[in-house]
């Protein structure tokens, strides 16, 4: 499943991260996952609970996903729009563009620890 490959591809990350010592003190994971990356966060969150059985090193942190909107950078005018049901134009002046700058990210933006 996509979902279980991020999750483990997270966990990878983390571990290569942090030593272990660190990572027994891990409190909470904080993601960013863009409206255009094909990442349904619930779908995510549950691979990740399911990922994590009783004992596991990760079964006590959580998983905070947020969800970052799409935002385009007109070429023409430089102005940024947000992107409301995909229409790819730019709000200011009207020209369409497909200049992303957010939305497409899959990211590990937090990580919380115990003191
Ligand atoms: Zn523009």
């Amino acid at each position: 499943m996509h979902e279980t490959s991020i999750v483990n591809s997270i966990i990878k990350t983390l571990e290569q991260e942090f030593e272990p010592g660190k990572l027994d003190k891990m409190k909470a994971i904080y993601l960013k996952v863009g409206k255009l990356s094909n990442i349904e966060p619930r779908l995510l969150h549950n691979a990740y609970t399911a990922n994590q059985p009783c004992g596991s090193k990760f079964h006590h942190v959580e998983l905070n996903i947020e969800s970052t909107e799409i935002k385009i950078k007109c070429e023409s005018c430089h102005h940024i729009t947000q992107i409301e049901n995909y229409r790819f134009i730019c709000e200011k002046c009207d020209k369409p563009s497909k200049n992303l700058i957010q939305g497409e990210e899959m990211l590990i933006h937090k990580v919380e620890f115990d003191d």
